[in-house]
């Protein structure tokens, strides 16, 4: 089996954000996407992070870091959750009050830790404490007071650190190092929708993953980001609750179908009648493959284009559809909230620090 013919130059600017570094393969496997669709893509911030052996998302160009623009508006976003959701809290302890605050602040996608200091703040202390490079340190002096310039005395709310001159959240920055290639290669590929990041380990991504059944991970994947995405798009019709909707209709519509004629008849593949999700990112990979050599061919033959328009007509229809939308009126949505651990659970990612 073989991809589709490329569809997009390699040196599409859209292709070159998602996938970013130098991985040809990759490259070539999403080109098969339409570019409105990785633009969208794009716009939205997801991103494809291949490992090698011994790499962790730490080393990879494809852990996200902010641009000034974008701190900026995270800090002013910061601030007005701040102040709005302060008033409305009816806490007992400050562990509440701080557990409370940090919700919110996730729910908005964001990933400032708040702390608390019962004296007059020291931020050369904090800053020591918070692990801030030094040549970063002014920058971090600047933004804490852009962040705590209206809050009660004793609450701060911590700036973030610093990645390759750039800024970056702290839990970002510690998660980044436990993502590690032995990690990915155990699951093949990955999709963290919560974080808009793709990952694959680089021995997946020949030209013929042999090994795998020519199993195309970046598309799977891709397709899997893609369907998060549409979940909360709107300004088109069809995108949303509408596409949740519809994907979860066809779905059950086909497990009907294979109660009497068998999955093998239905689905193109046992994945892809697994789950909803499955089901979605197996047809955008079907979608986009088209049948050659079937040297290598394990388990994925009837994965192809033909094979999703033989088995599931609507469906096939609708990834046409998905995949050939002109999204540039679409509006692309905010990141994606944050998950946060039950309280009383110890969570790293919404740690409070006393200083
Ligand atoms: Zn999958």
């Amino acid at each position: 089996m073989r991809i589709a013919p490329i569809k997009v130059p390699l040196s599409s600017r859209s292709l070159q954000n998602v996938v970013p570094g130098a991985y040809p393969q990759v490259e070539q496997d999403l080109a098969a996407f339409p570019e409105p669709v990785l633009d969208a893509l794009d716009r939205y911030g997801a991103r494809v992070a291949v490992l090698d052996d011994g790499e962790s998302l730490f080393d990879s160009p494809a852990l996200r870091t902010l641009s000034e623009q974008e701190y900026n508006a995270e800090k002013s976003q910061a601030n007005r959750i701040v102040r709005t959701a302060l008033p409305e809290i009816q806490a007992s302890s400050v562990e509440e009050l701080t557990d409370s605050l940090t919700r919110e602040l996730r729910k908005a996608g964001l990933d400032f830790h708040l702390g608390l200091s019962r004296e007059t703040p020291n931020l050369e202390q904090i800053a020591a404490r918070q692990n801030i490079p030094e040549e970063h340190f002014q920058d971090w002096v600047q933004s804490f007071h852009q962040l705590n310039k209206e809050l009660p005395e004793g609450l701060l709310l911590l700036p973030h650190t610093y990645h390759q001159g750039k800024p970056i959240p702290h839990n970002l920055l510690r998660n980044s190092k436990e993502v590690t290639a032995e990690f990915v290669e155990r699951s093949l590929g990955i999709n963290r929708a919560e974080d808009r990041l793709v990952l694959l380990h680089k021995k997946f991504t020949p030209e013929n993953a042999v090994e795998i059944g020519n199993y195309r991970l970046a598309i799977h994947e891709t397709g899997h980001a893609l369907d998060h995405l549409l979940d909360t798009m709107t300004g088109l019709p069809g995108l949303g609750a509408a596409h949740r909707a519809t994907v979860d209709a066809l779905y059950q519509k086909d497990l009907k179908k294979a109660e009497t004629a068998g999955v093998e008849a239905v689905f193109t593949s046992d994945r892809a009648s697994e789950d909803v999700r499955e089901y979605f990112a197996e047809a955008v990979e079907a979608y986009l493959t088209f049948p050659g050599s079937p040297e290598g061919e394990i388990f994925r033959t009837d994965n192809s284009h033909q094979g999703l328009k033989n088995r599931n007509g609507e469906l096939y229809d609708y990834i046409g559809m998905v995949l050939h939308q002109d999204y540039s009126k679409a509006v692309i949505p905010p990141p994606p909230p944050r998950p946060v651990h039950d309280p009383g659970i110890p969570d790293p990612d919404s740690q409070v620090y006393w200083f």
